[in-house]
């Protein structure tokens, strides 16, 4: 059954709409959704019983299920989510100083290949529909109601390829984004792609103000495709000439995605052709260390090896930064604990 998750604010009153209702029922439905939270239709207590009956024969609400919760020490919490098919994602909160953000999931599994990362692990099941990213979002941030917190930022870099779920995504983010609901700032929400050219113009040409950010993980073309099949697809020229295409547009810092993987890419002649690929644009690298994946033989550089390749880029004027850590205590790397749940046997 479709979730009323599902239905952005324009959607939500075009329903009402072809319902032979004012468009503002519609509206008062996202509401309840959004600001009040609710998980049952009978607690929207301004619409009449018939209303509500109609609703409950069309929709859900939530149609995720917690199934499993892990708890960092520095307050990192992965939640690991079964949707009505038996399919198993999960997302993740982290505490900053900033705020709290939510890493949500775009599909269930993942084509995309990359060598390093366990989302890949299983192919890719199926889109996520838009319903089941507000409801990620939403499970965690009805937990958090209780502590009188909120999240803050979202980032769309859990296991999927965004710009590979274009739509469902962006309708996501249209709700999560509305300022009758949850309100979270267009800047505070960042999209994560491998780098699906043909998206990146799209993206570019709607203007949204979210941020964009480029896993890059290699400076030169042999490197990139024996990490990244998608540079197979769609080499560096052609994705550094979309992202200069997005500068132009949108007049907006790129983020770029750095893991230094030991012996493979953190060698200085990398930080050089870095350096040169990034030149001129207004960019910043954010360079992560590896999360260790057992199925994986990639090792992360130490925090000094780090620094070290840290120095160069900044000696060539690339601004970057080291990411930070979170949740090394429970399954921290993507797609992680979904696998290990799927290996024994709960979900797929
Ligand atoms: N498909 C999108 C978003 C999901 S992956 C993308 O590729 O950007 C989010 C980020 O986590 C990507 O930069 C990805 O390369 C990185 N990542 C994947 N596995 C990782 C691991 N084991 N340790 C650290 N980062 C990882």
């Amino acid at each position: 059954m479709q979730s009323l998750y599902d239905l952005n604010y324009e959607q939500m009153g075009d329903f009402a709409q072809s319902m032979g209702w004012k468009r503002f029922r519609g509206h008062q439905i996202f509401q309840w959704l959004y600001r009040e939270r609710v998980t049952d239709v009978d607690a929207m207590t301004n619409l009449s019983k018939e209303t509500r009956s109609i609703l409950k024969e069309r929709f859900v609400i939530d149609s995720l299920k917690v199934v499993k919760k892990q708890v960092s020490f520095d307050g990192t919490t992965k939640f690991l989510f079964q949707t009505e098919d038996g399919s198993l994602l999960e997302s993740v909160m982290m505490v900053f100083d900033y705020g709290r953000s939510v890493c949500v999931s775009s599909q269930v599994g993942c084509n995309m290949g990359c060598a390093f990362c366990a989302s890949g692990l299983t192919k890719k099941r199926r889109n996520l529909t838009s319903g089941e990213m507000v409801a990620q979002f939403l499970n965690i941030q009805r937990e958090l109601d209780k502590e009188g917190q909120r999240l803050s930022h979202i980032v769309v870099m859990g296991t999927g390829e965004p710009f590979d779920n274009y739509e469902n995504v962006m309708n996501f983010l249209a709700t999560v984004n509305h300022d009758r609901g949850l309100g979270i700032g267009s800047r505070h929400i960042t999209i994560s792609t491998c780098g699906v050219v043909p998206r990146i113009y799209k993206f570019a040409d709607e203007h949204t103000q979210y941020n964009l950010a480029i896993s890059l993980h290699a400076p030169n073309d042999e490197l990139r495709s024996k990490l990244m099949p998608i540079n197979q697809a769609y080499p560096l020229s052609e994705l550094m000439k979309a992202i200069r295409y997005y500068g132009q547009e949108n007049n907006r810092r790129l983020t770029f995605e750095y893991i230094l993987l030991k012996g493979v890419n953190d060698q200085p002649q990398h930080a050089r052709q870095l350096s040169q690929l990034l030149h001129g644009l207004n960019a910043y690298v954010n360079l992560i260390p590896y999360n260790s994946v057992d199925e994986k033989q990639f090792k992360s550089v130490t925090r000094q090896e780090a620094m070290v390749f840290y120095d160069l880029l900044m000696k060539n004027n690339v601004r970057c930064t080291i990411r930070k850590e979170h949740g090394q205590d429970i399954d921290a790397a993507c797609g992680q604990l979904r696998i290990n749940e799927i290996k024994k046997g709960l979900g797929q």
